[in-house]
C-alpha cells in the first residue's frame, strides 16, 4: 500500500472512530508469537499482548486450527441448544478454576463477566451493597464502572449503580471494616492491573476472604487480567489459595478470540433461576473451540511455570538497570510493572521507537503484560531496552 493509502486508513479510523480511544501511530498487519509486523514492514516485540489477552501468543498455530476446524461446521448455537464444544470448555473451567468454583456463566467479555457477578452475587445474598478497592479496575458498563475506582472513568456517567464503596487496596484493616451484614459481595483483583500491576499481599486477601464468609458476603476474584497463566499459576488465586465464591475471567480464555466467564460456588448457583441471566452469543461454538484450544496448549506446553520463570527472571534483571528514574519494579509472573519517579509515557514512546510495545498502567508504569511464549532472547533485549531509554 502506498504511504498516501496508509495515511488514509488512519484518517478513516480518525474520524468515523467514536474518538473514545488513544491511539499509536502504528498500522499492525502481522503477528507470530510475541512479534509483531506494521504496515511498513517494521518488527516489533510486543508486551502489550493484546492488554492481557495474548497469552498463547499471535498465530498460535494449534488456536487457530480449532477455529479453522470449528468455522467449517457451525458459528451459531446459542444455549437453548447443546454443543460439544461448549461442554468440553464447563468440564476444563470446573477443573481448573479454584475447587470453589463448580458452575460457569459464559459471555464475551470481561466487563461482562464482572456484571454478572455483581447481578449473582445480590440474588445468592439478597444484599445490594458491593465493597471494592481503590485502584482497582473491573471494567467500564455501568455495573463494572461504579466497582471500577478512576473518578475520570466514573464521574462523567454518574448516577451509577447505587451501593457501592472503595476501600484501599491491602488494607486488611479498613476493608475488613467495610465489609459487614449488609454487603453483598467484596470485589477484588489478585494483581491489580491497570490500577499500576499492584500484587495482593496474602494476609490482605486471607483476611477479606474470611470476613466475607463471616458475614454472609459474596468474595468476588476478578482474574480477567491475571487468568491463564499470567501471573505464573493458571490463576492467580492459587498462589494464595483462595477459595471465592464467584470467580471473573477473559481476556486470554480464548486464545485472542473475545470470551468470558463467571465462574460460581455450587451455593450461588442455587439461588439462580432461568433466564436470570443470558446473552445471544454467550458459549458460542468459535470461541468456546478456541478456548479449549488454548486451555490445552497452556498445559501442553507449561505456559503458566513458563511465566513463573521467565517473570522471575525478568524482574530480575528489570531491577539491576538501577536508573535513578525507577522507583520500583514489582509483579507477579510475566505480569510486571516498572514504576518511574516521572510520568511513563515518553519512555513508552522511546521503546516503541526501538521497537518494543509496551503499556502503561496509570501515569508513572510501564507495564510489560507479553506473550507467556516469549522468548528469552526476546525478553533480554526489552531489558536492554529499557535500560537504554531510562539511563
Ligand atoms: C480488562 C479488564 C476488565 C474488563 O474487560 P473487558 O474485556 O475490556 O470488558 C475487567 N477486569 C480486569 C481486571 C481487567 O483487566
Amino acid at each position: 500500500m502506498t504511504d498516501s493509502g496508509r495515511d488514509s486508513m488512519k484518517h478513516l479510523e480518525e474520524q468515523l472512530g467514536a474518538g473514545t480511544y488513544y491511539k499509536r501511530n502504528l498500522e499492525l498487519v502481522r503477528g507470530q508469537g510475541a512479534r509483531l509486523w506494521d504496515a511498513e514492514g517494521r518488527e516489533f516485540i510486543d508486551c502489550v499482548g493484546g492488554q492481557g489477552a495474548a497469552n498463547l501468543g499471535h498465530a498460535n498455530p494449534q488456536v487457530n486450527q480449532a477455529i479453522r476446524d470449528q468455522a467449517e461446521k457451525l458459528l451459531v448455537c446459542s444455549e437453548l441448544f447443546y454443543h460439544r464444544e461448549r461442554a468440553r470448555l464447563l468440564e476444563n473451567l470446573e477443573r481448573l478454576t479454584p475447587s470453589s468454583i463448580q458452575r460457569f456463566f459464559l459471555c464475551n467479555s470481561g466487563s461482562e463477566a464482572v456484571e454478572v457477578a455483581l447481578k449473582f452475587a445480590r440474588l445468592a445474598t439478597g444484599r445490594h451493597e458491593i465493597v471494592a478497592a481503590m485502584r482497582g479496575f473491573h471494567g467500564k458498563t455501568f455495573g463494572a464502572l461504579s466497582a471500577t475506582w478512576s473518578k475520570d472513568y466514573r464521574l462523567p456517567f454518574e448516577p451509577l449503580v447505587p451501593g457501592f464503596t472503595h476501600v484501599p487496596f491491602n488494607n486488611r484493616q479498613r476493608a475488613c471494616d467495610a465489609i459487614s451484614q449488609r454487603t453483598a459481595a467484596f470485589l477484588v483483583e489478585v494483581v491489580q492491573g491497570e490500577g499500576g500491576v499492584r500484587p495482593g499481599t496474602l494476609d490482605f486477601l486471607l483476611d477479606v476472604q474470611d470476613r466475607c464468609t463471616e458475614v454472609g458476603a459474596m468474595f468476588v476474584v476478578d482474574e480477567v487480567q491475571t487468568g491463564f497463566g499470567r501471573t505464573g499459576r493458571m490463576f492467580a488465586s492459587e498462589h494464595f489459595d483462595l477459595f471465592p465464591d464467584l470467580f471473573c475471567m477473559a481476556k486470554s480464555m480464548g486464545g485472542g478470540l473475545p470470551i468470558g466467564a463467571t465462574g460460581v460456588s455450587q451455593e450461588v448457583a442455587s439461588r439462580l433461576f432461568k433466564l436470570a441471566h443470558s446473552s445471544t452469543f454467550g458459549g458460542n461454538p468459535l470461541a468456546c473451540a478456541a478456548a479449549n484450544a488454548a486451555i490445552g496448549y497452556l498445559e501442553n506446553f507449561e505456559l503458566p511455570q513458563r511465566a513463573h520463570k521467565l517473570g522471575t527472571q525478568f524482574m530480575q534483571q528489570l531491577r539491576s538497570i538501577g536508573s535513578p528514574r525507577i522507583r520500583e519494579v514489582r509483579g507477579l509472573g510475566l505480569m510486571v510493572g516498572v514504576e518511574l519517579k516521572e510520568k511513563s509515557g515518553p519512555y513508552i514512546l522511546k521503546l516503541m521507537e526501538r521497537g518494543v510495545l509496551a503499556l502503561a498502567a496509570g501515569p508513572t508504569v510501564i507495564r510489560f503484560l507479553p506473550p507467556l511464549v516469549i522468548e528469552e532472547s526476546d525478553l533480554d533485549r526489552v531489558v536492554e531496552l529499557t535500560a537504554e531509554v531510562l539511563q
